[in-house]
């Protein structure tokens, strides 16, 4: 089979994952009900959960446009499980890249197999945007380390087995001292918790982890300080990437349904396509869609060149959940009080961009990294 051969086979697989079972459920967790956890076992046997794992240990080996495509086809039908797979993926995808061979025998076999769900916790409680000032810490315990600290909004951790967990090595503060370590969440130590958003998206398991002097051992630190900070933020433009793909897949969703619904429904005696009026909220979308898709293709392509994407993925990503922002209210109101339907996808897929333009670097933090990439004497800092 050929690359090309493979990758359609794999999408194939997903699209009729997403037809299937996420379609089904779809509509109850965005009224809060959790997902079967069998589910992340049926997405598994797709090879969401080891698209890009490299070959030699057990995944596909595919680059990251085979990953945004997926994660596209997904999200047109529910974000917040699109979310929670790739995160689990990522963690994955981290521990091949940096982990110590016996970390990864130990943990790759249940995060390929759906057995375990994983998370990548930056954020605490009073640390958001600015990501440096965060406070866990990691001591050192002989030759291990004992992780402290508090983190908040975690895709996964409600039901998470593992995490990428940021800390500072030590007691010192700002950037250059924090470290990742990888946490198994089971062991005495930690205590996770759901957080749920009133605007519901339970499939994405956002929830609190709370360490507790957690005992890790020496190779726990796969990301060490100095290196741990820029390495998360070149993850960061994967992440706005395939956010902002997943935005213009739940808005292109959302217009292709909006156009069918204007064929088939009739108001003073035609379509409601055929009212001008009614047909303008449909081309302003689509032609935001077109320009945020290109902007998004842009910083796929750099990605994929191996080029440093900052400013591609940070554009991307504010036109594609501003375009989505914008336009999903405009074409749930097209709908009238169909829309509202938790079976239509227009409410499930608003609350997901309001959710997607605060992950992975909030829209104004993004506005403020292209006025500094792009304008003279914007970066006013002292
Ligand atoms: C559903 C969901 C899932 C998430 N998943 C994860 C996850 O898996 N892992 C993880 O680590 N984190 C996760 N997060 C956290 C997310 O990354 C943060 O919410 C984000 O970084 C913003 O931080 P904050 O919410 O603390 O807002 P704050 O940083 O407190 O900012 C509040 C507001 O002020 C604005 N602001 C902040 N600083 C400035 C400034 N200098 N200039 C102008 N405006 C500013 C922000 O744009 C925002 O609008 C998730 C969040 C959500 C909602």
């Amino acid at each position: 089979m050929t690359g090309q051969e493979g990758e359609a086979a794999f999408l194939g697989r997903v699209a009729q994952f997403a037809a299937g079972p996420v379609r089904a459920g779809a509509p109850c967790w965005s009224m809060g009900a959790a997902p079967d956890p069998a589910i992340f076992a049926e997405a598994a046997k797709t090879g969401i959960l080891s698209v890009s794992i490299p070959r030699a240990l057990g995944g596909a080996g595919f680059g990251f446009g085979t990953l945004v495509r997926a994660c596209e086809i997904l999200a047109a039908e529910d974000f917040g499980l699109a979310m929670s797979l790739v995160n689990t993926h990522n963690v994955a995808l981290r521990l091949c890249r940096s982990a110590a061979p016996n970390l990864i025998a130990q943990h790759l076999p249940g995060l390929l197999s759906g057995g375990t769900a994983a998370c990548t916790a930056l954020t605490e409680p009073g640390a958001g945007s600015d990501f440096a000032a965060i406070t866990a810490q990691a001591m050192l315990d002989g030759d291990g380390w004992r992780l402290s600290g508090e983190k908040t909004w975690i895709i996964n951790a409600r039901r998470a087995g593992l995490s990428v967990v940021f800390a500072h090595c030590g007691k010192a503060v700002g950037a250059g001292s924090i470290g990742g370590f990888v946490a198994d969440l089971t062991q005495p130590g930690v205590l996770c918790d759901p957080i749920d958003a009133a605007f519901s998206q339970s499939s994405m398991g956002t929830g609190r982890l709370v360490f507790d002097n957690l005992a890790l051992p020496p190779e726990a630190l796969i990301l060490p300080p100095g290196g741990a900070f820029k390495s998360i933020m070149v993850e960061l433009n994967a992440a706005r990437t395939y956010v902002a793909a997943m935005c213009n897949a739940m808005t292109r969703v959302a217009l292709a349904e909006a156009a069918q619904y204007g064929s088939e429904r009739h108001s003073f005696g035609k379509p409601l396509f055929a009212h001008q009026a009614w047909r303008m909220a449909l081309v302003q979308a689509e032609t935001d869609l077109a320009g945020a898709a290109a902007l998004t293709a842009q910083a796929v392509a750099e990605i994929e060149a191996g080029r440093d994407a900052q400013l591609s993925a940070a554009r991307a990503k504010i036109a594609a959940t501003d375009c989505a922002q914008r336009h999903l209210p405009a074409l749930l109101h097209a709908m009238g009080a169909e829309g509202l339907r938790p079976e239509r996808c227009f409410a499930r897929h608003l609350a997901a961009a309001q959710v997607a333009s605060l992950t992975d670097g909030t829209t104004t933090m993004l506005r403020e990294r292209v006025a500094r990439l792009t304008l003279p004497r914007t970066d006013t800092r002292e």
